[in-house]
């Protein structure tokens, strides 16, 4: 059946019905080139809007404001950068539903999901970041060999930033890069994914009506060659944050050179979850379930290599099915969706190549393994949620990242071979653990190569607590304290007391 999405909340519909320029230096103007993109809903196809396509010569120009803004953003007393940053965690919350449906209709996930978390989460991020604005503090310190000095250090903002974002949590990840950027004194041009740039835009509008002075956030819409190439080789831009993935953050890392601009980078993933035969089953199941599925598998911490201990395994993965059986695919605004479809056309391609690449080399799908017939969600990007059974380490599916509504279950004996499993891959961004014996759990999170370890849970986010990958899912913290520190630099000052 059928269900008819919710009409379009009437602030929605006038924004989609705006012309969409870039923001530079506080006002919206269209492309140096004139150039637009069209940006369609994933659910149903349809054009959305069209989009201004940045050149280097905007680029250049949101830099420049956003160098021109860096004394402005600083000379404002720290309580006022703070009052405004609390204000804009308000104004999210007031607008959830608004930014929610926007997000629905750019990016496809249900709206339930992007309205009840991810904008609230990005409301507590600008709180949360907020209350560091007046936390910035240097120290003083004695020189060892007892000389008449008088040193102190100043923690400084690094200048101006150019963040690179990807599509799966399109207004989250501009409060990731935002929050602590803008606290630690920062300026910035935010470079959205060009599959999902409506909700940075209204973020940004949002940001101008409430008061923040014109060029501290420029934003340049535009794809990856023409507008987030010439940012990240920006001689005058400090330092890039990026998220997205490995091939383009190589990219990103050989652009950067010219100028040794500071750089972190969050890559993608293919995160172990490890079931031990002693674990809470149905919280293995239903934890398991959530790591690989929602987003619609478009997480990069999709804990989507699950091995399961053999005493358990069949139980298992007769729970996962089911769970997979039950998802409703459909529009991300119908009520009663449970998954929407995947961001773009091409994106549902790769996902269903690496689906049929699994079947073709012997996985057992479980559940799903082919192509969405459904006639009503022809027109839509839409991905059947497979679960995979008899998967081997050399597969495809398991040492690529599939960014789609895919799990692969295989077995595991003893602890040692579940350890060496979960670290036989490139990435290290997070991992699950699933067991009722509290040595084995420190144990086996102690030995695991990610940078998150959750146990008996999956995908815990707080704003206050630091997350981020090792190996080649990137390096530089985000969220918490930590995540203020690449925005920093730490000057000495001496002084001769002589
Ligand atoms: P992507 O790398 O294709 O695109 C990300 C951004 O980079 C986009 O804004 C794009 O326009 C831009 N870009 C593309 N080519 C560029 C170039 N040559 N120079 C500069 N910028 C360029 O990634 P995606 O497909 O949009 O996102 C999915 C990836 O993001 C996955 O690999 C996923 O794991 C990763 N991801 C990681 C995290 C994390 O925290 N580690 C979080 C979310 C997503």
């Amino acid at each position: 059946t059928v269900i008819a999405p919710t009409p379009l909340l009437p602030e929605v519909a006038a924004f989609l019905s705006k012309e969409h320029g870039l923001l530079i230096d506080g006002r919206s103007v269209p492309a140096s080139d004139g150039g637009t993109f069209p940006v369609h809903n994933p659910a149903t196809g349809e054009l959305l809007a069209h989009v201004a396509a940045g050149t280097a010569s905007d680029v250049d120009d949101a830099v420049a404001a956003a160098r021109a803004a860096l004394p402005v953003w600083n000379a404002m007393a720290p309580a006022a950068r703070a009052d405004l940053l609390w204000r804009l965690g308000d104004e999210l919350e007031r607008r959830a539903d608004e930014f929610g449906q926007l997000e629905t209709l750019d990016n496809g996930k249900p709206t339930g999901e992007a309205g009840g978390l991810d904008v609230p989460l990005c409301a507590q991020l600008f709180k949360y970041y907020a209350g560091w604005v007046t936390k910035i503090e240097g120290d003083t310190m004695a020189p060892s060999s007892g000389m008449a000095m008088h040193v102190y250090t100043r923690r400084e903002p690094v200048g101006v930033v150019g963040a690179i974002i990807p599509w799966n949590f399109p207004l989250l990840m501009c409060g990731y890069k935002l929050g602590p950027a803008l606290a630690a004194g920062c300026t910035m041009v935010l470079k959205p994914a060009e599959q999902t740039p409506l909700s940075a835009l209204r973020l940004v509008e949002l940001m101008h009506e409430i008061g923040f002075p014109a060029g501290v956030v420029n934003v340049v819409t535009g794809d990856g060659p023409g507008a987030g190439a010439p940012l990240s080789a920006h001689m005058d831009v400090d330092k890039i944050t990026f998220t997205g993935e490995n091939a383009t953050g190589q990219k990103i890392l050989e652009a950067s050179k010219g100028n040794m601009k500071r750089l972190s980078l969050e890559l993608g993933g293919k995160s172990p979850s490890l079931v031990f035969a002693d674990a809470d089953l149905d919280a293995a199941v239903e934890g398991t379930f959530g790591a690989v599925y929602f987003n619609q598998g478009q997480c990069c911490i999709a804990g989507a290599r699950v091995f399961v201990q053999r005493d358990v395994y069949d139980r298992f993965v007769e729970g996962l099915a089911g769970k997979v059986a039950s998802i409703r695919l459909g529009n991300g605004l119908a009520e009663g969706t449970t998954m929407g479809p995947v961001v773009s056309a091409e994106q549902r391609d790769r996902v269903n190549s690496l689906i049929a690449s699994g079947v073709a080399q012997g996985a057992v799908p479980v559940v799903g393994g082919g192509t969405v017939q459904a006639p009503e969600l022809a027109d839509g990007y839409y991905v059947q949620p497979t679960l995979f059974t008899d998967v081997t380490t050399d597969m495809e599916i398991m040492r690529k990242e599939i960014f789609g509504p895919v799990g692969m279950v295989g077995v595991f004996d003893t602890e040692e071979e579940a350890v060496a499993l979960a670290n036989d891959t490139q990435f290290g961004l997070a991992s699950g653990v699933w067991t009722t014996d509290v040595k084995r759990a420190h144990r086996v999170a102690a030995q695991i190569h990610a940078g998150v370890v959750w146990i008996n849970t999956y995908g815990m986010f707080d704003v206050a607590i630091p997350y981020g990958g090792f190996k080649e899912s990137g390096y530089g913290k985000e969220l918490g304290r930590e995540a203020l520190e690449p925005y920093l630099q730490t000057k000495t000052v001496w002084v001769d007391l002589g």
